[in-house]
């Protein structure tokens, strides 16, 4: 039985807020008063504090003034409002990198960093961790057990990575302890002896970068893999005095949108909640498209704790770092806050409520402008969407239950962007998953986002697409979801290299793969750019791009065959019972159309229900949310173009109007959201 789980259990409402830094108004608190007066107006009812107060709490080493942070606590919880406390490690104080400068990073070049920026610090220093662990408590102490705060927020995007002398003797240690001290061990699975790159000891071992060997795949392979332990170790570090002092309240850190340097599956058991900054370009192109991938990473975020996530900044108009900071149109500000809802967030959060004065932000879309008011397009529909909060309260903490579920893995893409071999100018990893992702999304069909290593025994689909890289644990997990019944669907590439980045023996895919596929893969022809080559599927024909891989039938039913090239009639996509499931393997890239027709089928065979009962125009898609009792679905349309009329599944309670409803039209950058009992 599915059951509400709120992302902030101390506070089950939809939290409406914003990045607040009062800090930066101090020489004249009157603007405080004011921004009290307006969040109520704005139907605001959360603010994320002291994301980058250091040098205000602690303005010299030892002595800290929390008399600013004290105040504004109790002015937003007498205004009824709730706080998400930050600590402030994302941006240290001058004091402290000019007494310890071991705290700031080094770069490829071998060059300390001087004080600037943010993210400018050293995970492994000791140094760093005993101030930010002070600090951090000091703000437990303090604010742990505070009737206004909600949830902690550790840190800020956490991101980069730092070559000190501390930072690469930590390295070394972490590969003493993968390869159990053995330097033989290691030299094989980094395949060393290949131009003569042994190693006699672990001490001689650097950080890969621009001067030092970066040739060898596994050592580019386990320094990311040392990035991302680091920086979780940091965070667990950071966490320790508030779990200690604070053990009621979720901790979360913002993560972002198609980060490549963290693999964020190894930092979720580090948190409680997941949270994320969602900047799409809106209007650059098709919306809808923008909108697909967007969802992807709500679908990602939500996956990665299996239960509500917190959109933890949005903007609500524009930003300022893009190429081009366009503003939303009209309908777009609302429509994306409730896409984060539809996909499971608790909340609907911006970047940031006041704009800076001056400084880098200071033309960064927030709440309210330079004019200082409520009279503005941006603030009346953070507004509505506030209001619109309100009234969807009883959808927070209600739960996703995706039936599909697309594979998504860092490692895979460091080891696919590093393979030197098929197309050299990038081999598209993520934009593969994204088009996969985009069927389920066009149909309106809920779909998670997970790790190879995650349980998959609660879904009837899985898509794996271009999994090169699998471990045994990996080859297990896939072949026991088959075996049991699932679905499974691959594609070329699948099965190339093992966890170290060797290439596995004895044929593609990998290991046990070869026997859930029924097939054995021979040669992948890359194709240049302006090649096309066609497959045939009884008496449609679809057009290839990219990737053809060459393989042959052991078992497996032959689903499409090539049409032209030197391997014309081979087979293009096979699919093999195994078990009591099914392996399906596409083995080759297609323009559109093949995976689309190879899914169509798999949906329907494997029971999995769309959202809505109809084929949905361009642009249009729909997500749910279930506490187990109610369902409720979010109809949105991402064009501009007015659509006449959605069936919904049965009567349905409009939850905007209060009206019985069988469908819905929807109005340019609209959405409709609705219950079904
Ligand atoms: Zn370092």
């Amino acid at each position: 039985m599915v059951q509400k789980r709120h992302a902030c259990q101390s506070y089950p409402h939809f939290l409406h807020g914003a990045d607040y830094n009062p800090e930066q108004w101090l020489h004249d608190k009157s603007i405080w008063d004011v921004d009290m007066a307006l969040m109520q107006q704005a139907n605001c009812n959360e603010m994320s504090v002291g994301i980058f107060s250091w040098a205000k709490l602690e303005p010299r080493e030892g002595e800290y003034d929390f008399s600013f942070l004290d105040e504004i606590i109790e002015k937003i919880h007498s205004n009824g409002g709730k706080v998400i406390l930050a600590t402030p490690s994302g941006a240290r104080p001058r004091w402290l990198a000019e007494k310890y400068p071991e705290v700031l990073r080094v770069g490829h070049d071998g060059v300390r960093e001087h004080f600037r920026g943010r993210h400018n610090h050293c995970y492994t220093s000791p140094v760093y961790r005993e101030k930010v662990g002070a600090i951090n408590r000091k703000l437990a102490e303090r604010y742990g057990n505070h009737p206004a705060v909600v949830a902690w927020h550790i840190s800020n995007e956490y991101s980069g990575e730092c070559r000190c002398p501390l930072c690469q003797e930590a390295f070394r240690n972490f590969l003493r302890e993968k390869y159990d001290n053995d330097i033989q061990k290691l030299n094989l699975a980094w395949w060393t002896t290949f131009w003569s790159k042994t190693f006699d000891s672990f001490d001689q071992i650097e950080a890969p970068g621009k001067h030092t060997e970066n040739g060898l795949h596994g050592l580019n392979l386990d320094w990311r893999r040392f990035v991302t332990h680091q920086t979780k170790d940091f965070i667990l570090a950071e966490c320790a005095p508030i779990r200690e002092l604070s053990p009621k309240l979720p901790v979360t850190i913002n993560m972002m949108f198609e980060f490549y340097d963290l693999n964020y599956h190894q930092l979720a058991d580090a948190i409680d909640i997941a949270s994320w900054d969602s900047y799409p370009e809106w209007h650059n192109g098709d919306d809808a498209v923008i909108a697909q991938k967007t969802a992807f990473w709500h679908d990602l975020y939500r996956s990665l704790k299996k239960r509500p996530f917190l959109l933890m900044e949005s903007t609500p108009s524009l930003v300022n770092w893009k190429s081009y900071n366009k503003p939303k149109k009209p309908g777009m500000d609302v429509l994306s806050a409730m896409q984060a809802v539809a996909h499971g967030s608790d909340s609907v959060q911006y970047f940031q409520w006041r704009k800076s004065r001056g400084s880098s932000e200071k033309l960064h879309g927030a709440v309210v402008g330079h004019d200082g008011t409520g009279d503005t397009r941006v603030f009346r529909s953070v507004q509505k969407t506030g209001q619109i909060l309100k009234q969807i309260d009883e959808i927070c903490g209600t739960l996703t239950q995706a039936k599909a579920a697309i594979v998504f893995d860092w490692e895979n893409m460091w080891a696919l962007d590093d393979a030197q071999g098929y197309a050299n100018v990038g081999k598209q990893y993520m934009n593969t998953c994204y088009e996969y992702h985009r069927v389920f999304w066009e149909k309106g069909i809920d779909c998670d986002i997970i790790s190879p290593k995650a349980d998959l025994s609660g879904y009837a689909l899985v898509v794996a697409p271009m999994l090169y890289m699998t471990d045994e644990e990996t080859i297990e997990n896939l072949k026991q979801y088959v075996a049991a019944g699932g679905t499974l669907y691959g594609t070329y590439m699948l099965g190339t290299v093992n966890e170290t980045d060797l290439c596995w023996l004895g044929g593609m895919p990998g290991g046990a793969l070869k026997e859930v596929f029924g097939i054995l893969a021979e040669e992948i022809d890359t194709l240049y750019p302006h090649e096309q080559q066609h497959a045939g599927m009884g008496d449609r024909e679809f057009t290839l791009v990219d990737y053809c891989e060459v393989i042959h039938a052991k078992g497996a039913r032959v689903l499409a065959e090539y049409a032209d090239g030197w391997y014309a009639g081979m087979p293009a996509a096979t699919e093999n019972r195994y078990g009591k499931g099914l392996a399906v393997y596409q083995a080759c890239r297609d323009r559109e159309g093949l995976k689309d027709a190879l899914l169509d089928r798999l949906i329907r065979d494997a029971g999995i229900q769309p959202n809505l009962p109809c084929a949905l125009p361009h642009g249009v898609t729909a997500h749910s949310r279930t506490d187990g009792v109610h369902t409720y679905i979010f109809v949105e349309n991402y064009s501009d173009q007015t659509v006449e009329e959605v069936a919904l599944p049965g009567s349905m309670t409009d939850l905007l109007t209060g009206e019985n409803v069988t469908s819905v039209q929807l109005p340019p950058y609209g959405f409709g959201i609705f219950r079904k009992e």
